[in-house]
Protein backbone atom coordinates (compact mmCIF):
# COMPACT_ATOMS: atom_id res chain seq x y z
CA UNK A 1 0.00 0.00 0.00
CA UNK A 2 3.03 2.61 0.73
CA UNK A 3 4.80 3.38 -2.65
CA UNK A 4 3.85 7.32 -3.52
CA UNK A 5 7.18 8.98 -2.24
CA UNK A 6 8.79 6.66 -0.82
CA UNK A 7 11.91 6.71 -2.78
CA UNK A 8 12.73 10.34 -2.28
CA UNK A 9 13.62 11.49 1.43
CA UNK A 10 11.61 10.76 3.80
CA UNK A 11 10.71 14.09 6.15
CA UNK A 12 8.58 12.21 8.48
CA UNK A 13 7.78 8.43 9.60
CA UNK A 14 4.86 8.23 12.21
CA UNK A 15 4.36 4.73 13.94
CA UNK A 16 0.65 4.25 14.81
CA UNK A 17 -2.34 5.57 12.89
CA UNK A 18 -4.72 6.53 15.80
CA UNK A 19 -6.36 9.76 16.66
CA UNK A 20 -2.48 11.17 17.65
CA UNK A 21 -0.99 9.54 15.10
CA UNK A 22 -2.92 9.77 11.88
CA UNK A 23 -4.18 13.71 12.63
CA UNK A 24 0.37 14.46 13.42
CA UNK A 25 0.56 12.74 9.99
CA UNK A 26 -2.10 14.68 8.15
CA UNK A 27 -1.01 18.06 9.34
CA UNK A 28 3.04 16.90 8.82
CA UNK A 29 1.17 16.39 4.84
CA UNK A 30 -0.41 19.68 4.93
CA UNK A 31 2.95 21.29 5.72
CA UNK A 32 4.84 19.80 2.91
CA UNK A 33 6.54 17.37 4.45
CA UNK A 34 6.92 14.13 2.70
CA UNK A 35 5.26 11.25 5.44
CA UNK A 36 4.72 7.71 5.95
CA UNK A 37 2.31 6.17 8.53
CA UNK A 38 2.86 2.70 9.32
CA UNK A 39 -0.03 1.06 11.00
CA UNK A 40 -0.59 -2.72 12.10
CA UNK A 41 -4.27 -2.61 13.28
CA UNK A 42 -6.60 -5.46 11.62
CA UNK A 43 -10.24 -5.99 12.19
CA UNK A 44 -12.27 -8.62 12.40
CA UNK A 45 -11.91 -9.79 8.95
CA UNK A 46 -8.26 -9.43 9.25
CA UNK A 47 -7.91 -5.94 6.72
CA UNK A 48 -5.99 -3.01 7.87
CA UNK A 49 -7.99 -0.67 9.94
CA UNK A 50 -7.02 2.72 10.12
CA UNK A 51 -8.23 5.22 13.57
CA UNK A 52 -6.29 3.00 16.45
CA UNK A 53 -8.21 2.62 19.48
CA UNK A 54 -10.13 5.38 19.47
CA UNK A 55 -11.85 4.16 16.72
CA UNK A 56 -11.94 0.66 16.07
CA UNK A 57 -13.01 -0.32 19.94
CA UNK A 58 -13.14 2.56 21.84
CA UNK A 59 -14.36 6.14 21.68
CA UNK A 60 -16.91 5.55 18.59
CA UNK A 61 -18.52 2.17 19.14
CA UNK A 62 -18.65 2.94 22.35
CA UNK A 63 -20.49 6.02 21.84
CA UNK A 64 -22.45 4.33 19.49
CA UNK A 65 -23.44 1.37 21.74
CA UNK A 66 -24.39 4.90 24.53
CA UNK A 67 -26.54 5.94 21.63
CA UNK A 68 -28.69 3.23 20.77
CA UNK A 69 -28.73 1.95 24.25
CA UNK A 70 -30.05 5.57 25.87
CA UNK A 71 -32.82 5.37 23.10
CA UNK A 72 -34.02 1.86 24.24
CA UNK A 73 -34.05 3.19 27.88
CA UNK A 74 -35.95 6.19 26.62
CA UNK A 75 -38.23 4.34 24.33
CA UNK A 76 -39.26 2.50 27.36
CA UNK A 77 -40.42 4.68 29.72
CA UNK A 78 -39.57 7.78 29.17
CA UNK A 79 -41.12 8.43 25.29
CA UNK A 80 -44.59 7.86 26.98
CA UNK A 81 -44.45 11.17 29.12
CA UNK A 82 -44.19 13.07 25.69
CA UNK A 83 -46.98 11.43 25.30
CA UNK A 84 -45.59 8.79 22.56
CA UNK A 85 -46.76 5.18 23.43
CA UNK A 86 -44.93 2.57 21.94
CA UNK A 87 -46.32 -0.58 22.53
CA UNK A 88 -43.76 -3.09 22.54
CA UNK A 89 -39.96 -2.13 21.95
CA UNK A 90 -38.34 -5.45 21.29
CA UNK A 91 -34.17 -5.42 21.04
CA UNK A 92 -32.23 -6.44 18.24
CA UNK A 93 -28.83 -6.61 19.84
CA UNK A 94 -27.30 -8.01 16.41
CA UNK A 95 -28.86 -4.70 14.51
CA UNK A 96 -27.42 -2.60 17.21
CA UNK A 97 -23.78 -3.96 16.94
CA UNK A 98 -23.98 -4.11 12.90
CA UNK A 99 -24.70 -0.38 13.12
CA UNK A 100 -22.23 0.04 15.74
CA UNK A 101 -19.26 -1.88 13.19
CA UNK A 102 -21.10 0.28 10.12
CA UNK A 103 -20.22 3.65 12.06
CA UNK A 104 -16.58 1.98 12.71
CA UNK A 105 -16.00 1.16 9.12
CA UNK A 106 -17.44 4.42 7.29
CA UNK A 107 -15.27 5.98 9.68
CA UNK A 108 -11.87 3.80 8.52
CA UNK A 109 -12.47 4.62 5.71
CA UNK A 110 -12.73 7.88 6.24
CA UNK A 111 -9.26 8.26 7.52
CA UNK A 112 -7.63 5.92 5.02
CA UNK A 113 -9.35 8.39 2.15
CA UNK A 114 -7.91 11.52 4.29
CA UNK A 115 -4.10 10.08 4.37
CA UNK A 116 -4.49 10.00 0.50
CA UNK A 117 -5.65 12.79 -0.25
CA UNK A 118 -3.52 14.59 1.64
CA UNK A 119 -0.42 12.23 0.31
CA UNK A 120 0.37 10.88 3.36
CA UNK A 121 2.33 6.84 2.62
CA UNK A 122 0.48 4.14 4.35
CA UNK A 123 2.16 1.34 5.73
CA UNK A 124 -0.08 -1.83 6.86
CA UNK A 125 2.36 -3.44 9.14
CA UNK A 126 4.07 -3.22 12.66
CA UNK A 127 7.05 -0.71 12.98
CA UNK A 128 9.80 -0.58 15.14
CA UNK A 129 12.36 2.37 16.02
CA UNK A 130 16.06 1.44 15.84
CA UNK A 131 19.12 3.91 16.24
CA UNK A 132 19.94 6.68 14.08
CA UNK A 133 16.19 7.39 12.86
CA UNK A 134 15.72 4.10 11.21
CA UNK A 135 12.37 1.77 10.92
CA UNK A 136 12.13 -1.28 10.46
CA UNK A 137 8.58 -2.85 9.12
CA UNK A 138 7.65 -6.37 9.95
CA UNK A 139 4.69 -8.44 8.63
CA UNK A 140 1.82 -10.30 9.75
CA UNK A 141 4.68 -13.49 10.20
CA UNK A 142 6.96 -11.19 12.03
CA UNK A 143 9.94 -10.78 9.45
CA UNK A 144 11.06 -7.55 8.54
CA UNK A 145 10.08 -6.42 5.28
CA UNK A 146 11.57 -2.88 4.78
CA UNK A 147 13.77 -0.44 6.65
CA UNK A 148 13.35 2.95 6.21
CA UNK A 149 14.80 6.39 7.42
CA UNK A 150 13.69 9.69 8.13
CA UNK A 151 14.62 12.78 9.49
CA UNK A 152 11.96 13.03 12.27
CA UNK A 153 9.94 9.99 14.14
CA UNK A 154 6.73 10.40 15.73
CA UNK A 155 5.93 7.61 17.91
CA UNK A 156 2.03 7.31 18.17
CA UNK A 157 1.52 3.28 19.07
CA UNK A 158 -1.44 4.50 21.86
CA UNK A 159 -2.15 1.93 24.73
CA UNK A 160 -4.09 -1.35 25.62
CA UNK A 161 -6.03 -2.44 28.33
CA UNK A 162 -4.23 -2.96 31.93
CA UNK A 163 -4.36 -6.85 32.97
CA UNK A 164 -5.37 -7.44 36.45
CA UNK A 165 -3.54 -10.94 37.67
CA UNK A 166 -6.62 -11.37 40.12
CA UNK A 167 -8.83 -11.69 37.49
CA UNK A 168 -7.35 -12.64 34.34
CA UNK A 169 -8.85 -12.53 30.71
CA UNK A 170 -10.02 -15.59 28.97
CA UNK A 171 -11.89 -13.59 26.02
CA UNK A 172 -15.29 -14.96 27.00
CA UNK A 173 -16.51 -14.88 30.47
CA UNK A 174 -13.98 -12.72 31.44
CA UNK A 175 -13.06 -9.47 29.11
CA UNK A 176 -11.96 -6.19 28.97
CA UNK A 177 -13.39 -3.30 27.24
CA UNK A 178 -12.95 -4.66 23.55
CA UNK A 179 -14.67 -8.01 24.85
CA UNK A 180 -17.30 -5.73 26.32
CA UNK A 181 -18.08 -4.17 23.20
CA UNK A 182 -18.78 -6.81 21.48
CA UNK A 183 -21.21 -9.31 24.10
CA UNK A 184 -23.74 -11.40 21.69
CA UNK A 185 -26.36 -11.22 24.20
CA UNK A 186 -27.32 -9.01 27.63
CA UNK A 187 -25.55 -10.72 30.26
CA UNK A 188 -27.91 -11.18 33.42
CA UNK A 189 -25.46 -10.08 35.84
CA UNK A 190 -22.59 -8.24 34.86
CA UNK A 191 -19.64 -7.38 37.36
CA UNK A 192 -17.05 -4.90 36.11
CA UNK A 193 -13.53 -4.39 38.04
CA UNK A 194 -13.15 -0.48 38.30
CA UNK A 195 -15.53 2.36 38.70
CA UNK A 196 -13.75 4.47 36.24
CA UNK A 197 -14.76 6.09 33.06
CA UNK A 198 -14.82 2.83 31.35
CA UNK A 199 -16.52 0.97 34.01
CA UNK A 200 -19.23 3.68 33.87
CA UNK A 201 -19.71 3.73 30.19
CA UNK A 202 -19.53 0.42 29.45
CA UNK A 203 -21.73 -0.67 32.52
CA UNK A 204 -24.28 1.95 31.68
CA UNK A 205 -24.88 0.55 27.90
CA UNK A 206 -25.58 -2.95 29.52
CA UNK A 207 -27.54 -1.93 32.07
CA UNK A 208 -29.73 -0.04 29.84
CA UNK A 209 -30.13 -2.98 28.13
CA UNK A 210 -31.36 -4.89 31.05
CA UNK A 211 -28.15 -6.17 32.85
CA UNK A 212 -27.74 -5.56 36.54
CA UNK A 213 -24.47 -4.29 36.94
CA UNK A 214 -22.02 -4.42 39.40
CA UNK A 215 -19.14 -1.94 39.45
CA UNK A 216 -16.47 -3.04 42.02
CA UNK A 217 -14.00 -0.22 42.83
CA UNK A 218 -10.90 -0.01 44.85
CA UNK A 219 -11.04 3.45 45.70
CA UNK A 220 -13.28 5.00 48.64
CA UNK A 221 -14.00 7.74 47.17
CA UNK A 222 -16.42 8.01 43.76
CA UNK A 223 -14.36 9.27 40.73
CA UNK A 224 -11.55 10.92 42.75
CA UNK A 225 -10.11 12.55 39.61
CA UNK A 226 -13.67 15.34 39.48
CA UNK A 227 -14.71 17.65 41.25
CA UNK A 228 -16.22 16.37 44.73
CA UNK A 229 -19.55 17.91 44.38
CA UNK A 230 -20.04 16.72 41.07
CA UNK A 231 -18.79 13.40 41.86
CA UNK A 232 -21.10 12.99 44.72
CA UNK A 233 -24.16 14.33 42.58
CA UNK A 234 -22.86 11.38 39.74
CA UNK A 235 -22.96 8.92 42.21
CA UNK A 236 -26.39 9.52 43.18
CA UNK A 237 -27.65 9.24 39.89
CA UNK A 238 -26.27 6.29 39.35
CA UNK A 239 -26.52 4.56 42.11
CA UNK A 240 -30.44 5.79 41.35
CA UNK A 241 -30.64 4.39 38.02
CA UNK A 242 -29.46 0.64 39.22
CA UNK A 243 -25.76 0.43 38.58
CA UNK A 244 -24.44 -1.19 42.38
CA UNK A 245 -21.14 0.79 42.99
CA UNK A 246 -19.08 -0.75 45.62
CA UNK A 247 -16.39 1.68 46.69
CA UNK A 248 -13.17 0.81 48.71
CA UNK A 249 -13.83 -2.84 46.93
CA UNK A 250 -10.09 -4.81 46.80
CA UNK A 251 -10.46 -7.64 44.63
CA UNK A 252 -8.42 -10.38 45.74
CA UNK A 253 -9.56 -13.53 43.20
CA UNK A 254 -11.64 -14.65 40.20
CA UNK A 255 -12.30 -18.17 38.78
CA UNK A 256 -14.69 -19.12 35.98
CA UNK A 257 -16.99 -22.01 36.76
CA UNK A 258 -19.10 -23.52 34.45
CA UNK A 259 -20.97 -20.55 32.79
CA UNK A 260 -19.87 -18.34 35.51
CA UNK A 261 -17.44 -16.26 37.02
CA UNK A 262 -16.99 -15.97 41.16
CA UNK A 263 -15.19 -13.22 42.29
CA UNK A 264 -14.03 -12.79 45.68
CA UNK A 265 -13.36 -9.38 47.09
CA UNK A 266 -12.58 -7.25 50.38
CA UNK A 267 -14.66 -4.63 51.24
CA UNK A 268 -13.12 -1.21 52.75
CA UNK A 269 -13.59 -3.48 56.38
CA UNK A 270 -11.76 -6.04 55.55
CA UNK A 271 -15.18 -8.47 55.09
CA UNK A 272 -14.70 -10.45 52.35
CA UNK A 273 -17.19 -11.17 50.09
CA UNK A 274 -18.06 -13.59 46.92
CA UNK A 275 -20.03 -12.56 43.90
CA UNK A 276 -21.40 -14.57 40.91
CA UNK A 277 -21.49 -13.03 37.29
CA UNK A 278 -22.26 -13.83 33.87
CA UNK A 279 -19.63 -11.54 32.55
CA UNK A 280 -17.03 -10.11 33.78
CA UNK A 281 -15.74 -6.47 32.59
CA UNK A 282 -12.05 -5.47 33.71
CA UNK A 283 -11.50 -1.69 33.21
CA UNK A 284 -8.42 -0.47 35.77
CA UNK A 285 -7.20 1.98 33.54
CA UNK A 286 -4.57 1.25 30.32
CA UNK A 287 -0.99 1.50 29.65
CA UNK A 288 1.54 2.63 26.93
CA UNK A 289 2.31 0.29 24.04
CA UNK A 290 6.26 1.18 24.36
CA UNK A 291 7.75 -2.43 24.63
CA UNK A 292 7.85 -3.57 20.79
CA UNK A 293 7.81 -0.57 18.83
CA UNK A 294 11.41 0.10 20.44
CA UNK A 295 14.17 -1.77 19.08
CA UNK A 296 16.98 -2.56 21.61
CA UNK A 297 19.29 0.21 20.39
CA UNK A 298 16.53 2.58 19.64
CA UNK A 299 17.61 4.29 22.61
CA UNK A 300 14.23 6.49 24.12
CA UNK A 301 14.14 7.00 27.59
CA UNK A 302 10.94 5.22 29.40
CA UNK A 303 9.70 6.23 32.71
CA UNK A 304 6.81 4.74 34.95
CA UNK A 305 4.77 1.94 33.64
CA UNK A 306 6.63 1.98 30.08
CA UNK A 307 5.79 6.07 29.30
CA UNK A 308 7.55 7.30 26.64
CA UNK A 309 9.30 10.52 28.44
CA UNK A 310 8.63 13.49 26.54
CA UNK A 311 8.81 17.25 27.11
CA UNK A 312 6.56 20.16 26.54
CA UNK A 313 6.39 19.92 22.98
CA UNK A 314 6.99 15.77 22.94
CA UNK A 315 10.35 15.45 22.13
CA UNK A 316 11.88 12.20 23.49
CA UNK A 317 15.98 12.14 24.48
CA UNK A 318 16.47 11.14 21.10
CA UNK A 319 16.91 14.15 18.92
CA UNK A 320 14.20 14.12 16.09
CA UNK A 321 12.39 11.38 17.86
CA UNK A 322 8.49 12.85 19.49
CA UNK A 323 6.35 10.67 20.73
CA UNK A 324 2.61 11.59 21.22
CA UNK A 325 -0.92 10.20 22.84
CA UNK A 326 -1.62 7.36 25.38
CA UNK A 327 2.41 6.39 25.14
CA UNK A 328 3.44 9.99 27.12
CA UNK A 329 2.10 11.62 30.13
CA UNK A 330 -0.90 13.58 30.58
CA UNK A 331 -4.73 12.21 30.34
CA UNK A 332 -5.35 9.25 27.44
CA UNK A 333 -7.87 11.13 25.81
CA UNK A 334 -8.60 10.90 22.10
CA UNK A 335 -8.44 15.11 21.26
CA UNK A 336 -5.34 15.18 23.30
CA UNK A 337 -2.81 13.00 21.16
CA UNK A 338 -4.54 14.35 18.35
CA UNK A 339 -3.39 17.89 19.28
CA UNK A 340 0.07 16.56 20.58
CA UNK A 341 -0.04 15.11 16.74
CA UNK A 342 -0.56 18.48 15.25
CA UNK A 343 1.77 20.16 17.50
CA UNK A 344 4.80 17.93 16.62
CA UNK A 345 3.88 18.33 13.21
CA UNK A 346 4.46 22.10 13.57
CA UNK A 347 7.40 21.64 15.03
CA UNK A 348 9.15 19.43 12.96
CA UNK A 349 8.01 22.35 10.46
CA UNK A 350 10.20 24.90 12.01
CA UNK A 351 6.78 26.71 13.29
CA UNK A 352 5.29 27.08 17.17
CA UNK A 353 3.52 24.22 18.22
CA UNK A 354 1.92 24.34 21.41
CA UNK A 355 -0.61 22.34 23.68
CA UNK A 356 -2.29 23.80 26.67
CA UNK A 357 -2.58 21.05 28.99
CA UNK A 358 -4.45 23.56 31.22
CA UNK A 359 -7.65 23.54 29.19
CA UNK A 360 -7.99 19.53 28.01
CA UNK A 361 -11.98 18.34 28.63
CA UNK A 362 -12.97 15.41 29.91
CA UNK A 363 -16.21 14.08 29.17
CA UNK A 364 -17.81 10.78 30.77
CA UNK A 365 -20.91 9.60 28.82
CA UNK A 366 -22.59 8.67 31.36
CA UNK A 367 -26.49 9.82 32.15
CA UNK A 368 -26.47 12.47 32.98
CA UNK A 369 -23.23 13.62 31.15
CA UNK A 370 -20.08 15.02 33.15
CA UNK A 371 -17.69 17.21 32.05
CA UNK A 372 -14.52 19.64 32.86
CA UNK A 373 -12.27 21.27 32.14
CA UNK A 374 -9.37 23.07 34.31
CA UNK A 375 -8.66 23.23 38.21
CA UNK A 376 -11.27 21.89 40.66
CA UNK A 377 -12.22 22.94 44.24
CA UNK A 378 -10.27 20.59 45.87
CA UNK A 379 -7.12 21.25 43.37
CA UNK A 380 -7.51 24.96 44.05
CA UNK A 381 -7.78 24.41 47.67
CA UNK A 382 -5.14 22.44 47.64
CA UNK A 383 -2.70 25.11 45.06
CA UNK A 384 -3.64 27.97 47.93
CA UNK A 385 -5.49 30.09 45.23
CA UNK A 386 -8.31 32.22 46.15
CA UNK A 387 -11.34 31.49 44.10
CA UNK A 388 -14.73 32.48 43.80
CA UNK A 389 -17.70 29.80 43.03
CA UNK A 390 -20.75 30.58 40.41
CA UNK A 391 -23.34 28.37 40.20
CA UNK A 392 -26.62 26.95 38.19
CA UNK A 393 -29.36 24.01 38.60
CA UNK A 394 -30.70 22.96 35.10
CA UNK A 395 -33.42 22.60 37.28
CA UNK A 396 -34.29 26.61 36.87
CA UNK A 397 -33.12 26.27 32.70
CA UNK A 398 -36.42 25.94 30.47
CA UNK A 399 -34.57 24.17 27.86
CA UNK A 400 -33.65 21.32 30.09
CA UNK A 401 -37.55 21.24 31.57
CA UNK A 402 -38.71 21.05 27.60
CA UNK A 403 -35.44 18.50 27.19
CA UNK A 404 -36.96 16.64 29.91
CA UNK A 405 -34.05 16.47 32.06
CA UNK A 406 -33.09 18.87 34.69
CA UNK A 407 -30.57 17.11 36.42
CA UNK A 408 -27.38 18.16 37.69
CA UNK A 409 -25.79 21.87 37.13
CA UNK A 410 -22.83 23.97 35.65
CA UNK A 411 -20.21 25.26 38.19
CA UNK A 412 -17.35 28.05 37.36
CA UNK A 413 -14.40 28.88 39.47
CA UNK A 414 -12.70 31.89 38.75
CA UNK A 415 -9.34 33.95 40.46
CA UNK A 416 -10.58 35.77 42.97
CA UNK A 417 -8.16 38.59 42.45
CA UNK A 418 -8.66 38.45 38.47
CA UNK A 419 -11.73 36.84 37.96
CA UNK A 420 -9.75 35.04 35.28
CA UNK A 421 -11.85 31.42 34.86
CA UNK A 422 -9.70 28.23 36.44
CA UNK A 423 -12.14 25.79 36.23
CA UNK A 424 -15.33 24.53 34.90
CA UNK A 425 -17.44 21.84 35.77
CA UNK A 426 -20.81 20.07 35.10
CA UNK A 427 -23.10 17.18 35.33
CA UNK A 428 -26.39 17.23 33.19
CA UNK A 429 -27.90 16.97 29.45
CA UNK A 430 -25.16 17.49 27.08
CA UNK A 431 -22.53 18.43 28.99
CA UNK A 432 -19.82 16.59 26.62
CA UNK A 433 -21.08 19.72 24.01
CA UNK A 434 -21.84 22.41 26.46
CA UNK A 435 -18.11 22.02 28.25
CA UNK A 436 -16.73 23.04 24.89
CA UNK A 437 -17.62 26.99 25.19
CA UNK A 438 -15.77 26.91 28.88
CA UNK A 439 -12.83 24.99 27.02
CA UNK A 440 -12.83 28.05 24.55
CA UNK A 441 -13.14 30.52 27.64
CA UNK A 442 -10.15 29.01 29.08
CA UNK A 443 -7.84 29.24 25.89
CA UNK A 444 -8.30 32.96 25.38
CA UNK A 445 -7.49 33.30 28.99
CA UNK A 446 -11.28 34.79 29.79
CA UNK A 447 -12.79 35.69 33.11
CA UNK A 448 -16.23 34.86 34.56
CA UNK A 449 -17.59 38.15 33.90
CA UNK A 450 -16.24 37.80 29.83
CA UNK A 451 -18.85 34.98 29.91
CA UNK A 452 -21.59 37.07 31.86
CA UNK A 453 -21.15 39.74 29.39
CA UNK A 454 -21.81 37.65 26.75
CA UNK A 455 -25.25 36.73 24.91
CA UNK A 456 -26.78 33.37 24.98
CA UNK A 457 -29.44 31.89 23.01
CA UNK A 458 -32.70 31.86 24.67
CA UNK A 459 -34.00 28.94 25.23
CA UNK A 460 -30.30 26.98 25.23
CA UNK A 461 -28.90 24.82 27.88
CA UNK A 462 -26.03 26.93 27.52
CA UNK A 463 -28.00 29.68 29.24
CA UNK A 464 -27.01 27.42 32.63
CA UNK A 465 -23.47 28.51 32.00
CA UNK A 466 -24.00 32.15 31.37
CA UNK A 467 -25.98 32.40 35.01
CA UNK A 468 -23.23 30.40 36.31
CA UNK A 469 -20.69 32.78 35.67
CA UNK A 470 -23.06 35.42 36.65
CA UNK A 471 -23.34 33.91 39.73
CA UNK A 472 -19.77 34.29 40.38
CA UNK A 473 -20.43 38.25 40.92
CA UNK A 474 -23.74 37.26 42.79
CA UNK A 475 -25.79 38.97 40.42
CA UNK A 476 -27.62 35.20 38.40
CA UNK A 477 -30.86 36.01 36.91
CA UNK A 478 -32.86 33.19 37.59
CA UNK A 479 -31.43 32.03 40.65
CA UNK A 480 -32.92 32.98 44.59
CA UNK A 481 -31.38 33.07 47.24
CA UNK A 482 -27.94 34.31 45.66
CA UNK A 483 -24.97 36.03 47.21
CA UNK A 484 -25.35 39.88 48.37
CA UNK A 485 -22.09 41.32 47.57
P1 LIG B 1 -4.35 4.50 19.70
O1 LIG B 1 -5.68 5.02 19.37
O2 LIG B 1 -4.23 3.36 20.63
O3 LIG B 1 -3.67 4.14 18.31
C1 LIG B 1 -2.43 3.55 18.22
C2 LIG B 1 -2.31 2.85 16.89
O4 LIG B 1 -0.97 2.40 16.73
C3 LIG B 1 -3.19 1.62 16.75
O5 LIG B 1 -3.79 1.59 15.49
C4 LIG B 1 -2.22 0.47 16.91
O6 LIG B 1 -2.64 -0.72 16.24
C5 LIG B 1 -0.99 1.06 16.25
N1 LIG B 1 0.27 0.44 16.67
C6 LIG B 1 0.66 0.05 17.90
N2 LIG B 1 1.92 -0.43 17.86
C7 LIG B 1 2.32 -0.35 16.56
C8 LIG B 1 3.52 -0.66 15.87
N3 LIG B 1 4.59 -1.14 16.52
N4 LIG B 1 3.56 -0.44 14.56
C9 LIG B 1 2.50 0.05 13.87
N5 LIG B 1 1.35 0.38 14.47
C10 LIG B 1 1.27 0.19 15.80
N6 LIG B 1 -10.97 9.03 24.53
C11 LIG B 1 -11.68 10.14 24.34
O7 LIG B 1 -11.10 11.23 24.19
N7 LIG B 1 -13.05 10.13 24.30
C12 LIG B 1 -13.74 8.98 24.45
O8 LIG B 1 -14.98 8.99 24.41
C13 LIG B 1 -13.02 7.78 24.65
N8 LIG B 1 -13.66 6.61 24.80
C14 LIG B 1 -12.95 5.46 24.95
C15 LIG B 1 -13.64 4.26 25.11
C16 LIG B 1 -12.94 3.08 25.28
C17 LIG B 1 -13.69 1.80 25.44
C18 LIG B 1 -11.51 3.09 25.25
C19 LIG B 1 -10.72 1.82 25.39
C20 LIG B 1 -10.81 4.28 25.10
C21 LIG B 1 -11.53 5.48 24.96
N9 LIG B 1 -10.87 6.70 24.83
C22 LIG B 1 -11.60 7.84 24.68
C23 LIG B 1 -9.42 6.80 24.84
C24 LIG B 1 -8.88 6.92 23.41
O9 LIG B 1 -9.30 5.80 22.67
C25 LIG B 1 -7.37 7.02 23.43
O10 LIG B 1 -6.96 8.09 24.25
C26 LIG B 1 -6.84 7.26 22.02
O11 LIG B 1 -7.22 6.23 21.14
C27 LIG B 1 -5.31 7.34 22.02
O12 LIG B 1 -4.88 7.65 20.74
P2 LIG B 1 -3.44 7.22 20.24
O13 LIG B 1 -3.36 7.67 18.82
O14 LIG B 1 -2.41 7.69 21.18
O15 LIG B 1 -3.41 5.63 20.31
P1 LIG C 1 -9.80 4.91 34.63
O1 LIG C 1 -8.47 5.32 35.14
O2 LIG C 1 -10.77 5.95 34.22
O3 LIG C 1 -10.57 4.04 35.71
C1 LIG C 1 -10.01 2.87 36.26
C2 LIG C 1 -10.67 2.65 37.60
O4 LIG C 1 -10.29 1.38 38.07
C3 LIG C 1 -10.22 3.67 38.65
O5 LIG C 1 -11.34 4.20 39.30
C4 LIG C 1 -9.34 2.86 39.58
O6 LIG C 1 -9.39 3.31 40.91
C5 LIG C 1 -9.97 1.48 39.45
N1 LIG C 1 -9.07 0.39 39.76
C6 LIG C 1 -7.76 0.26 39.46
N2 LIG C 1 -7.29 -0.93 39.90
C7 LIG C 1 -8.34 -1.56 40.49
C8 LIG C 1 -8.50 -2.81 41.14
N3 LIG C 1 -7.48 -3.67 41.25
N4 LIG C 1 -9.71 -3.14 41.63
C9 LIG C 1 -10.76 -2.27 41.52
N5 LIG C 1 -10.66 -1.06 40.93
C10 LIG C 1 -9.47 -0.72 40.41
O7 LIG C 1 -9.49 3.88 33.45
P2 LIG C 1 -10.46 3.17 32.45
O8 LIG C 1 -11.86 3.37 32.87
O9 LIG C 1 -9.93 1.80 32.28
O10 LIG C 1 -10.19 3.98 31.13
C11 LIG C 1 -8.87 3.96 30.54
C12 LIG C 1 -8.58 5.24 29.83
O11 LIG C 1 -9.41 5.38 28.69
C13 LIG C 1 -8.81 6.44 30.71
O12 LIG C 1 -7.56 7.06 30.92
C14 LIG C 1 -9.70 7.35 29.95
O13 LIG C 1 -9.15 8.61 29.83
C15 LIG C 1 -9.86 6.72 28.59
N6 LIG C 1 -11.31 6.74 28.27
C16 LIG C 1 -11.90 7.95 28.09
C17 LIG C 1 -13.25 8.01 27.85
C18 LIG C 1 -13.89 9.35 27.66
O14 LIG C 1 -13.18 10.31 27.43
N7 LIG C 1 -15.20 9.47 27.73
C19 LIG C 1 -14.02 6.86 27.80
C20 LIG C 1 -13.39 5.65 28.01
C21 LIG C 1 -12.02 5.60 28.23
Amino acid sequence: MADKGMKDKIDVIVIGAGPAGYVGAIRCAQLGLNTVCIDDWRNDAGKPALGGTCLNVGCIPSKALLESSALYERSRGEFAQHGLKIPQVELDLGAMMARKRKIVETLNQGVSGLLKANGVSLICGRGRLLANHHVEVLGDDGEVTQTLEAENVILATGSRSTDLSVAPRDGKYIVDSTGALSFDAVPKRLGVIGAGVIGLELGSVWRRLGSEVTLIEAQEEFLFMADRQIAKEGLRYFTKQGLDIRLGARVVGSRVEGEEVVLHYQDADGKDHEMRFDRLIVAVGREPNSGEVLGVDAGVSLGARGMVIVDDTCRTNIPGVYAVGDLVRGPMLAHKGSEEGVMVAEVIAGHHGQVDYGAIPSVMYTDPEIAWVGRNEEELKGLGIDYNVGSFAFAANGRALAHGDTRGMIKVLADAKTDRVLGVHMIGPDCSELIAQAVLVMQYQGSSEDIALTMFAHPSLSESLHEAALDVAGVAIHKVGRKRR
